[in-house]
């Protein structure tokens, strides 16, 4: 279930009015619009909030058009329609239209759910520069047990095609875990048919609902370290025949012994705006026990600059040890302070991933129980709006 901190806990409740102050940061580069929740799809592990069902009522298309052009003037230059599924906005060629206007590299991210030629044309014209299709799996059984959908991969694959057809630049995003890793091979094969640019095998990140089915995805070391020699294999193959295809493949943070630069580190290159305006310095922090501002009550510039929560983690005067006094700070900035709360219950703990926190145990412990876990696809918690309502009850 979702943890909620306490506001009055010195460790992990709300911030110290002394971290509201402005600290140094960059300028907000990508901004993702989160436009919907809602969404055809049910995947297991969905980064979405647990309790999106309770979310507020989504942003119009005047106060994102506002959003697009505040973020530009800011600085931002890459702008990203997600969602949930952002083709559910009748709305989408609009404020595709309005970022190209302004200025924006423009990218959907999509499941292909809900596309078709002539609205593609229609973002084409609109001024889309780029399409990334989420694929679940490398065939249709195992795509649609994960989708929740019996018609997701036909239709993904359609659409994939159509997006080469109308040339525009194609990722093919493959989310891996334990059921679907030991395909790589046939992913990769797949993605060189369908002619993709960037291919990106991101291994399973366990936020959200990927939280609430560890268990049921984590993969073992071995399934890991077998997809990573292939894709280098497959890598090298196919730069000797001049392919130009770009694999790129991540490693779940559950097999590293250091966490990632959360984000390249808090507020400092990536602003979120979910559907209902919250504006987030990374899209899982919602569930962290901070007070999120929303565009519609402060401008971007008020929030990125001089917000308490986007300052919260600015800097390092927030660490405890070991993070405090480690010669590594400066590279990883503690990891994801999500993964902190999640596993610890305290978000300025050094993330459990690395291998100097008190809490690695944790990690270590998931580590092995992939070895031995049996489990079954009837056992994942899907991501949909019955089970959304609830957590949103608590
Ligand atoms: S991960 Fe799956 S369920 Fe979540 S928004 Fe994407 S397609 Fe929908
Ligand atoms: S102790 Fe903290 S700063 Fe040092 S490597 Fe680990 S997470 Fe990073």
């Amino acid at each position: 279930m979702r943890k909620t901190g306490s506001p009055c806990s010195g460790q992990s409740g709300l911030p110290n009015p002394a971290f509201g102050h402005e600290k140094p940061h960059g300028k907000p580069l990508w901004l993702l619009a989160e436009l919907t929740y809602k969404c055809p799809l049910q995947c297991p592990y969905c980064s979405n909030p647990l309790d999106f069902a309770g979310a507020g009522a989504e942003l119009t298309t005047q106060q994102w058009l506002d959003v697009f052009a505040q973020g530009r003037e800011m600085g931002a230059v890459q702008l990203g329609f997600s969602g949930g599924e952002p083709l559910v906005r009748q709305d989408l060629a609009d404020l595709i239209a309005g970022a190209h206007e302004l200025g924006y590299y423009t990218n959907l991210i999509t499941s292909g759910v809900g596309l078709n030629a002539a609205k593609m044309a229609a973002f084409k014209q609109a001024g889309l520069d780029h399409i990334q299709i989420s694929f679940q799996a490398s065939d249709a059984d195992v795509n649609n047990m994960l989708a929740g959908s019996k018609k997701a991969f036909e239709q993904k694959l359609a659409m994939a095609r159509e997006v080469k057809a109308q040339g525009y630049p194609m990722v093919l995003n493959f989310v891996t875990h334990r059921h679907n890793i030991d395909q790589i091979d046939r992913i990769i094969e797949l993605c060189v048919a369908l002619e993709a640019d960037y291919v990106e095998l991101a291994t399973c990140q366990y936020y959200g609902w990927a939280y609430e089915n560890t268990e049921q995805l984590l993969p073992t070391q071995a399934q890991l370290a077998h997809a990573e020699a292939v894709t280098n294999d497959y890598r090298e193959r196919l730069a000797a025949a001049g392919n130009p295809i770009k694999l790129i493949f991540v490693t779940p943070d559950y097999y590293e012994e250091r966490p990632k630069g959360c984000m390249n580190g808090w507020g400092q290159v990536f602003l979120t705006v979910t559907p209902d305006g919250t504006a987030l310095p990374c899209h899982s922090a919602r569930m962290l026990p901070l007070e999120f501002p929303n565009v519609a009550d402060s401008t971007l510039k008020e929030i990125w600059d001089a917000n308490p929560s986007f300052n919260y983690f600015r800097g390092d005067d927030w660490m405890q040890e070991p993070c405090r006094s480690c010669d590594e700070k400066d590279k990883d900035f503690g990891g994801c302070h999500c993964q902190a709360y999640m596993l610890t219950g305290d978000m300025h703990n050094a993330d459990p991933v690395c291998s100097k926190s008190a809490h690695h145990h944790k990690i270590v412990t998931a580590r092995e129980r992939a070895e031995t876990v049996t489990n079954a696809p009837d056992q994942f918690v899907y991501r949909n709006e019955r089970n959304s309502r609830v957590f949103a009850k608590g």
